[in-house]
């Protein structure tokens, strides 16, 4: 199962449920607490946590919505503005108190060979001019003393994280060089398997032997491995093979909605020994089982709709609203999320939770957290459940920070062992890379 991707219904955004609500968020915490004897709000304590350790959060989309929108024009767009069509702009950002982000330079699995490479490229580049435009709110980080050095000075520690492994073309010169330019993580698979890893879905594929080699090479570089969006068999192939802690950028629990692109519990239980985190993502059709189960039913409308009008956007816009209002989909909730958090800690434990809310690669929202202002509702929620504030401060970003510092380390020590790899996937999977075009594999 795929979920119907940004590009599919990208024009159908500004019709669908997707509300700024600051507002709403906030009426989640209400009931008091006792901390040391005071008496304290969850959203008060909430916020006072955000304060004191940065939120960091494992994947949001705004550079593909900013090239969707405008060709990446900030004029035009300018995020220092509310942007009510967005998820995310700086009024919203400070709002939520995100002290940290992996941007996402995401392209589609439609792209692949070199058309995917500079279409990543360029999302890098519209990145790099987010930075420069908004220094004020915006730092790039690359290392975890990089994230609190921002943090205390402010700002936004803003990493690049490549959503899938056709933004390298099977090329680990490709990889070192997206590294340079400061990606700190590296999706192995989206959408369709690829010829080294299997993307989530049928589950056929695993790593291959270049696979496993650009798995090695990640490490030696500091890139953290990226499960999201792999199939279960990458995913437990990847724990074989690497030397430094995963993240699941944007994932949740099989166990509580069971579609592929969450966390099996079998592989959260290895997590402890690889010391990596899975950041829970907001997605409503990988929260709520009958959001799932509706997200397909409008998958296959969409599917349907390009068939009935192949020449005629307009049209199929139309028909798709048309379709939703008189389908409304079930909603998911703040609540549901919190009880993937739950039981990612029963299983996995507290030191492997964290956050990745998808926010603007999302075409429908969890009620209660619609946009990047809602994160203090959701930490709110915790507390509310007894999460203690020791609990809190690691699912908000000391559990990322460990994660990337346990990768700086493996990285130094490999690179004083060794040159980076020169293997090629021709060599190791007798695979031809130049010229030929990649066939999804189902
Ligand atoms: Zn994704």
């Amino acid at each position: 199962m795929r979920l119907i991707t940004r590009c599919a219904v990208t024009a159908v955004l500004a019709t669908s449920a997707v509300v700024p609500a600051l507002a709403q968020s906030t009426s989640a915490a209400a009931s008091p607490r006792e901390v040391s004897g005071v008496v304290e709000a969850p959203l008060a304590r909430a916020r006072a946590l955000m304060k004191d350790v940065p939120l960091i959060d494992g994947h949001n989309d705004l550079p593909w919505a900013m090239r969707e929108g405008t060709r990446y024009d900030f004029d035009k767009v300018d995020i220092a503005k509310s942007q009510p069509q967005l998820m995310t702009d700086i009024p919203r950002i400070r709002a939520g108190h995100l002290g940290g982000q992996f941007w996402s330079v995401y392209v589609p699995a439609t792209l692949q060979g070199d058309a995917a490479v500079s279409a990543t490229l360029e999302q890098v580049d519209a990145v790099y001019e987010m930075l420069r435009r908004y220094p004020e709110t915006f730092a790039l980080a690359r290392t975890a003393a990089d994230v609190e050095r921002a943090f205390k000075d402010g700002k936004v520690a803003s990493m690049i994280g490549v959503e899938g492994g056709h933004s390298i073309d099977s090329s680990l010169g490709t990889l070192r060089m997206f590294s340079r330019l400061g990606a700190r993580y590296m999706t192995l698979a989206y959408g369709t398997d690829l010829p080294w890893a299997g993307a989530a879905g049928e589950d056929t594929q695993g790593l291959s032997p270049f696979g496993q080699e650009v798995v090695r090479e990640m490490n030696r570089l500091g890139m953290l491995v990226d499960l999201s969006h792999t199939s279960t068999r990458t995913m437990a192939d990847a724990l074989r093979v690497t030397q430094a802690p995963v993240i699941f950028s944007h994932s949740s629990a099989r166990a509580v909605c069971d579609v592929p692109r969450n966390v099996p519990d079998d592989i959260l239980r290895q997590l402890p020994r690889n010391g990596g985190v899975v950041m829970v993502t907001f997605v409503p059709g990988f929260i709520s089982e009958d959001a799932a189960a509706a997200s397909r039913r409008t998958q296959a409308q969409v599917a349907q709709f390009l068939t009935q009008f192949p020449d005629n956007p307009a049209a199929r816009q139309q028909a798709l609203v048309e379709w939703r209002t008189s389908n409304p989909e079930p909603r998911a909730t703040l609540a549901q999320v919190a009880d993937h958090i739950d039981h990612i800690r029963t299983v996995a434990g507290i030191d492997h939770l964290g956050l990745g809310g998808d926010f603007d690669g999302i075409t429908s929202v969890v009620q209660g957290l619609e946009d990047v202002s809602t994160y203090p509702a959701l930490v709110a929620e915790l507390l509310r459940r007894g999460y203690s504030d020791t609990d809190v401060r690691k699912i908000l970003g000391l559990n990322v920070l460990r994660v990337m510092r346990r990768a700086e380390e493996v990285a130094t020590r490999l690179q004083g062992a060794g040159a980076p790899s020169i293997k090629t996937i021709d060599q190791l999977d007798g695979v031809a890379r130049k010229g030929q075009p990649v066939t999804p594999a189902r």
